[in-house]
């Protein structure tokens, strides 16, 4: 099964740690507690986690809570649901926010050793600074830059002290203009913002930036290796620059790739939209590649983690394909999960001679690779269902599924059967009539079927989604991403059957196999998985009652014909 360390035994990322062979390792996922986590971000828990794991170390947990604008209690919650979804436990839960008053000293001593100055620029004024357009122009300091320690140490306390208002005073680190690293042109460490904090409430009117604060709180938990995603390549140089100069504990920054999905959205405020429009059912939708999503749809935590592995860690950006993510999902679920029958658009099927066979008990294996899943009983009756798109009313050479006088084989049933005659209303089959074939011992093709109800079977309700939208790039769309959407991504069977194996495959949820890494949290309606013989790979969705069964397809068994 899945080997948890095969990314760093293949070699990624050992480079980052034979350069800095500290033990323990400590490492960090750092995320801003404005949104729910998106398949992306399962690869930064991946590697962060991973690679403190595999150096035997550890890896913190830290919100990265510094704008008080964007937060919610919520997305603080469904983080750490995340992570332990995925399998990981952090060693300890921490916020940025816990050191603002730290941040704060160190800010002060920026400024003592005159690495720091108050400015009252406007973001015209920067921009001319920075070399105006295209950097057409010399880069040049304002004369802010040239206030006394003094006097920007009383104009930061000011700020603190509310005595300006957004915008009018901001801290700027004083870096090198000269250096060809826009990083290094004198960046904002602190600016003014009234607003209430989450966590610290009303205490601060100043907040610290990312680029202050990310590497000062990588120092105070003494990260070895604070590895980020490659658009902070550049910030690698001021990440060193801050903590250097303020002479604190230096944490190694290394970058890797980006990871996406095509076809997909992920910037939250396209899924704000989708959710709010209605386009979707929810943030969870099963459409979208939000981590919660991708739950609510049933893909195992474990096939999301052998994912990652796959795509390994490079400095790449991966826009992957969303049939290269299904692939590795069908995989992990083919040698993981049971087999259960389910008929979508159920028809009935009277077998008229079946008398001897009707309430018989059949002994059903989970599957038909791996013995240790063990077995089943269904129970055989009359009538059963098969699918719609299993019967033709005309038959062809071609075609070796059931026809009037056709033969075809009924999947762990005592006997192939052969169509007799079949009723229409409205030029719908509305039931077919069969016998046993006793003599036919090699049907070519066999078939599922569901027992009637009342002999355990249920009728369920099955979700099948398609992508959300028509093109692979819909952010680029003609009209937008709104009008690409795909009129058929969601296709409901409302009167599906479902056999009366369900009840077990339910109360042995998770199956330890497909729960992988994820032992104890995988434990939702979603952990209740199933490959539906000839159909596809199921799990329960969480509208699901004690009455009611709704499912959703996980993936197809076989890559996606239709789209
Ligand atoms: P987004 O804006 O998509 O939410 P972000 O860059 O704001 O992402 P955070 O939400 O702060 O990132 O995420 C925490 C960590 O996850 C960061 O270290 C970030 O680099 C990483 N991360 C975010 N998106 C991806 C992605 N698509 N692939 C890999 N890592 C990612
Ligand atoms: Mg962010
Ligand atoms: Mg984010």
């Amino acid at each position: 099964l899945l080997d948890p360390d095969a990314m760093f035994k293949q070699g990624f990322l050992n480079d980052v740690f034979q350069e800095r062979p500290l033990k323990p390792v400590l490492t960090r996922f750092p995320p801003e507690p404005n949104g729910f986590l998106h398949i992306g971000h399962s690869k930064a828990i991946a590697i962060n986690f991973g690679f403190a794991k595999y150096h035997g170390g550890h890896c913190y947990l830290r919100y990265d809570d510094t704008n008080p604008e964007a937060e919610e209690e919520i997305y603080f919650t469904a983080i750490l649901d995340m992570v332990r979804w995925l399998g990981f436990e952090p060693y300890k839960i921490t916020h940025s926010s816990d050191n603002f008053g730290k941040l704060y000293e160190m800010a002060e001593k920026l400024i003592t050793i005159d690495k720091g100055y108050v400015c009252h620029c406007d973001d015209n004024d920067l921009k001319l600074q920075r070399g105006g357009e295209k950097g057409s122009s010399p880069r040049f300091r304002c004369k802010h830059a040239e206030q006394s320690v003094e006097e920007n140490l009383q104009k930061f306390r000011d700020m603190r002290d509310g005595k300006y208002k957004p915008r009018e005073a901001f801290l700027r680190m004083k870096q090198d203009i000269t250096s060809g690293n826009p990083q290094m042109w004198d960046l904002a460490a602190y600016r003014v913002l009234d607003k209430p904090h989450h966590r610290t409430h009303s205490d601060w009117k100043i907040y610290p930036t990312y680029d202050f604060t990310h590497c000062l709180c990588d120092s105070f938990e003494g990260i070895t290796h604070s590895l980020c995603t490659t658009e902070f390549f550049l910030s690698r140089t001021s990440y060193e620059w801050l903590n250097h100069e303020l002479g604190v504990y230096e944490p190694m920054q290394r970058e890797y790739g980006r990871l996406a999905i095509e076809g997909s959205v992920l910037s939250k405020r396209k899924l704000k939209e989708l959710v709010e429009k209605k386009f979707v059912r929810g943030w969870d939708d099963p459409r979208l590649y939000t981590l919660i999503a991708v739950r609510r749809r049933g893909v195992p935590p474990g096939a999301i983690l052998e994912f990652v592995n796959e795509l390994g860690v490079t400095t790449t950006n991966s826009i992957i394909q969303i049939s290269r993510f299904e692939q590795t999902i069908r995989r992990y679920l083919e040698r993981t999960v049971p087999r259960l029958m389910l008929v979508l658009d159920p028809v009935p099927v009277l077998i008229e001679d079946a008398d001897d066979f009707d309430g018989a008990e059949l002994t059903v294996p989970f599957s038909p690779r791996n013995p240790a899943m063990g077995d089943h009983k269904i129970n055989f009756t009359k009538t059963v269902y098969i699918d719609r798109s299993d019967f033709r009313e005309v038959d062809s050479k071609d075609y070796f599924r059931l026809a009037p006088g056709k033969t075809v084989g009924f999947l762990h049933a005592p006997f192939p059967i052969k169509a007799t005659s079949y009723t229409t209303e409205g030029g719908k089959v509305t039931e077919i009539r069969a016998v046993f074939d006793r003599e036919n011992k090699k049907p070519k093709t066999f078939i599922q079927w569901v027992a009637a109800e009342g002999s355990g079977s249920r009728k369920c309700e099955v979700r099948i989604h398609n992508s959300l939208f028509l093109s692979e790039n819909p952010a680029s769309a003609p009209g937008g991403y709104l009008n690409d959407i795909n009129p058929d991504s969601e296709v409901i069977y409302p009167d599906a059957m479902i056999e009366s194996g369900i009840e077990e495959v339910k109360r042995r949820a998770p199956w330890p196999e497909a729960a992988g890494e994820s032992k104890g949290s995988d434990v939702g309606p979603e952990s209740v998985r199933f490959q539906a013989m000839r159909v596809a790979y199921f799990a329960l969705d969480s509208d699901s009652t004690d009455d009611k069964i709704v499912l959703n397809r996980i993936v197809s068994l076989k890559e996606d014909k239709e789209k």
